[in-house]
């Protein structure tokens, strides 16, 4: 027997693929959005009050460790499913520097699987640009891409791919089939046992650093690959003003480029590493203010094209370590939407419709995700975040669902709070708590 319909009454609907913004009654029938409109009746549906609620179109990470299989201690697909969903996101793209690495067709599929199993968001493997992440031999790509899991995102994210004649190959393999490959920018040689940004912050603690160029060089370097290729690129984790600079001029001449930004690169500067409190290790490691402004505006004029979490976990006892011995990584799928919420809506300077376009509907279309990022139309599935933009709340590091706690924003005041989030009609999460047992 089919659930009955819901009817999300009351609320603010901001959807930018269809370029609604106005206030509005949703009715879900069947996982899908059978009506849209003011005064919609309640009659045989379970009525939501959403008054002062924003509905929008669901988030989507291009950007997720997930760390299953391998690391099951620090993160798995469900533990980190359940943050995505509290998050606001109906999709995530799990990295593929997993132990086995996701280079096959066998381990896409058994993370795909795993991800519909789950059945919180969708799970959209990133299959390995080079086999085993060693950096030498191209993965099959094809393969990963005929599978199951349809596999149209190719990453070594954690590692950078150093050969450039490998780099071009990859590039001209996955442009057969419209395939993007996002590379780890960090140039081997520059970035050395680096731990941190390399400037005064590193000159002062004395801690080896790694110079914004060990990032621009490789992102000049790919650029020119991409436009030789004609193929597409994705830039992850976008961290110095220069690199900003270097990707608005390759979009300048028409290079098939896209960017994300990670919400703490969007807030957090080197300074923090003075704590030496390894949660504040990641890589690329957080640069200066400057740096941190031109991202903004980056993002605000859509150099930068999407957000994307980075979302990182690791077990208590790695992150621990020493600084420079700790591994790299933050959390990020619990706190993204409040910490741009608080830092770039509540302060002016982005308006929540293109925030929405960065968490939502832009990245859904660089993987074109059918049926994730909007629009919120009649005969579209109901796939939304609903959230109060008003709600402060504090981040509690061991109330996170995820099994890790190395969020470095731990403590913090944060305006915006997810409600809910729908998948296909379905609550993921209802009132703040994850909804188990979808079927
Ligand atoms: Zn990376």
């Amino acid at each position: 027997m089919p659930a009955k319909p819901l009817l999300l009454q009351g609320g603010r609907v901001v959807d930018p693929a269809s370029g609604t913004d106005a206030a509005a009654d949703v009715r879900i029938e069947r996982g899908t959005i059978s009506a849209l409109g003011q005064g919609l009746s309640g009659d045989g549906a379970t009525v939501v009050d959403c008054r002062g609620l924003v509905i929008a179109p669901a988030f989507v990470d291009l950007h997720t460790h997930l760390r299953e299989p391998g690391r099951e201690d620090a993160e798995t697909i469900e533990s980190g499913s359940r943050a995505a969903a509290l998050g606001g996101f109906s999709a995530v793209c799990a990295m593929a520097n997993t132990n086995p690495v996701a280079d096959s067709a066998a381990v896409v599929e058994q993370v795909f699987n795993t991800g519909r199993a789950v059945g919180l968001v969708d799970v959209y493997p990133v299959g390995a640009i080079t086999v085993g992440l060693e950096g030498s031999t191209l993965a099959e790509l094809g393969e990963m891409h005929d599978s199951k899991a349809r596999v149209n995102f190719f990453s070594d994210d954690g590692r950078c791919v150093q050969d450039s004649g490998l780099m071009r190959r990859a590039l001209e393999y996955a442009r057969a089939f419209d395939a993007i490959v996002a590379n780890h920018a960090e140039d081997a040689g520059l970035a050395g046992d680096g731990a941190m940004n390399e400037g005064e912050v590193s000159g002062l603690l004395g801690l080896p650093g790694v110079p914004n160029e060990a990032e621009e060089l490789v992102i000049a370097r790919d650029l020119a690959l991409t436009r030789m290729t004609g193929g597409r690129l994705h830039v992850p984790h976008v961290s110095t003003a220069r690199s900003v600079e270097l990707i608005r001029a390759a979009k300048a001449i028409g290079v098939n480029v896209t960017a994300e930004a990670t919400p703490h690169h969007l807030s957090l500067t080197d300074t923090l590493v003075a704590s030496f409190d390894s949660v504040y290790k990641v890589a690329p490691p957080l640069r200066t203010r400057a740096d941190v402004d031109a991202l903004r505006s980056g993002l605000i004029d859509g150099t930068i094209d999407c957000v994307a979490t980075d979302h990182a976990p690791h077990a208590r006892e790695d992150k621990e370590r020493e600084f420079d011995k700790a591994p790299p990584g933050m959390l990020g799928l619990e706190t993204a939407f409040a910490v741009l919420s608080t830092e770039l809506v509540a302060t002016g300077l982005l308006s929540l419709g293109d925030l929405i376009v960065r968490m939502s509907t832009a990245p859904a279309r660089i993987r074109n995700l059918d049926g994730h990022g909007g629009p919120i139309a009649s005969g579209a599935p109901a796939t939304l975040v609903i959230f109060d933009p008003e709600a402060r709340w504090v981040v509690d590091a061991a109330r996170l669902a995820s099994l890790s706690d190395n969020t470095p924003f731990a403590g913090r005041e944060l305006q915006g709070k997810v409600v809910h989030t729908l998948l296909r009609g379905k609550f993921s999460v209802r009132d703040g708590e994850v909804v188990d047992g979808q079927g």
